[in-house]
């Protein structure tokens, strides 16, 4: 019997957006998925050892994840990200990983190198359904159309409950059936959305440095920790997401950095949803420097408190969690104070 090509996903960038549709999309064209392992000091070392100095953490820690899959699979999928609107591009990373990945200087299985290009619908993501399907050998046009159906669903329902304030973590279960919906924590629904008194923190960022607690220092679930409400750019709904990508007089060029300063407009805007700003930024990231300029700017604009955390491979858990009780004893007691005065 003829054996399952096994194809490997590395837990990182992408992955915290895509991944349920990557998943479904391979399994149904007959593969077998494999994850590396959660981000972990082996992970981050070997990424380091193998990448150049200057990247920021979230790719040290993906060739990290990669060097976990390399030996365990025939295929890595590593889609080189162009752009998922038409519009903004992927960072210039991003648009490099395959090739990076490809001389790192370490023996690798063949890459699933496709473009992600989606620059209107159905052209784009068509062509990269046939060509993920091509790389693995598939030229059944009907597996092919079944395959994009599920994953397209799929990844729907993900979107979804990301919107509705689950971590990617626990969307991924609810999605596969490890999970029940109810079971989790909902943030980032208290001020606006309940009424209640507590404190409400936009907390933006990539999705890879936000939702992996290794390299984030785990500032998501501290947040929680401090009972407070946490909102992420996913939560934002679509339409006041395409309403602020008219606001800006210049979009950036790059897709995450405009879904972070879109959110970001709408949260300052929209005041009686937050009582202030976390911008989570990795150091060395090109982007970032004008992501970070332009929210703290609008934040100061807004009369908002703003707080910026950089992290890189050597950021500790003590000092992340000392700024962010910092800053948070400051949000309750300016709140206190509004409500007082
Ligand atoms: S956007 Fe910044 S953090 Fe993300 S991959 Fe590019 S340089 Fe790194």
């Amino acid at each position: 019997m003829k054996r399952q090509i096994r194809v490997g996903i590395p837990r990182a960038l992408s992955y915290y957006t895509f991944f349920p549709m990557w998943k479904v999309y391979l399994e149904k064209l007959g593969a077998e998925v494999i994850i590396s392992e959660q981000t972990n000091r082996r992970i981050l070392e070997a990424g380091i050892k193998e990448t150049v100095n200057d990247a920021c953490i979230p790719i040290k820690v993906f060739h990290g994840h990669v060097f976990d899959l390399a030996n365990k699979v025939d295929y890595l999928f590593i889609p080189r990200m162009v752009s998922a609107d038409g519009k903004a591009t992927f960072c210039p990373k991003f648009l490099g990983l395959p090739d990076m990945v490809r001389f790192a200087g370490v023996a690798m299985p063949k890459i699933i190198d496709v473009r992600y290009h989606i620059k209107g619908f159905p052209g784009g993501l068509t062509r990269f359904f046939i060509a993920v399907a091509g790389s693995i050998g598939v030229k059944n046009p009907v597996t092919m159309i079944r395959a994009a159906t599920s994953a397209l669903v799929v990844q729907k329902k993900y979107k979804q409950l990301l919107q509705e304030g689950l971590k990617p973590v626990e969307a991924l279960k609810v999605v596969f059936g490890s999970g029940k919906r109810d079971d989790y924590h909902r943030s980032g629904r208290s001020k606006k959305w309940r009424g209640g008194k507590r404190v409400s923190v936009a907390l933006l960022g990539y999705p890879y440095a936000i939702f992996d607690p290794y390299i984030s220092a785990g500032i998501y679930e501290k947040l929680i920790k401090l009972d407070v409400d946490v909102i992420t750019f996913e939560q934002i709904p679509n339409k006041q997401m395409r309403h602020y990508s008219k606001v800006m007089p210049q979009n950036f060029f790059w897709y995450y950095s405009n879904q972070v300063c879109w959110a970001g407009l709408y949260l300052l805007e929209n005041k009686n949803i937050i009582d202030g700003i976390i911008h989570v930024t990795a150091f060395g990231c090109g982007p970032d420097a004008m992501v970070d300029k332009t929210l703290e700017l609008e934040a100061k604009h807004a009369g908002l408190p703003f707080l910026s955390l950089t992290i890189d491979e050597h950021t500790g858990e003590g000092g992340v969690q000392t700024r962010l009780e910092a800053f948070v004893d400051m949000l309750w007691t300016r709140q206190a104070k509004h409500r007082a005065g």
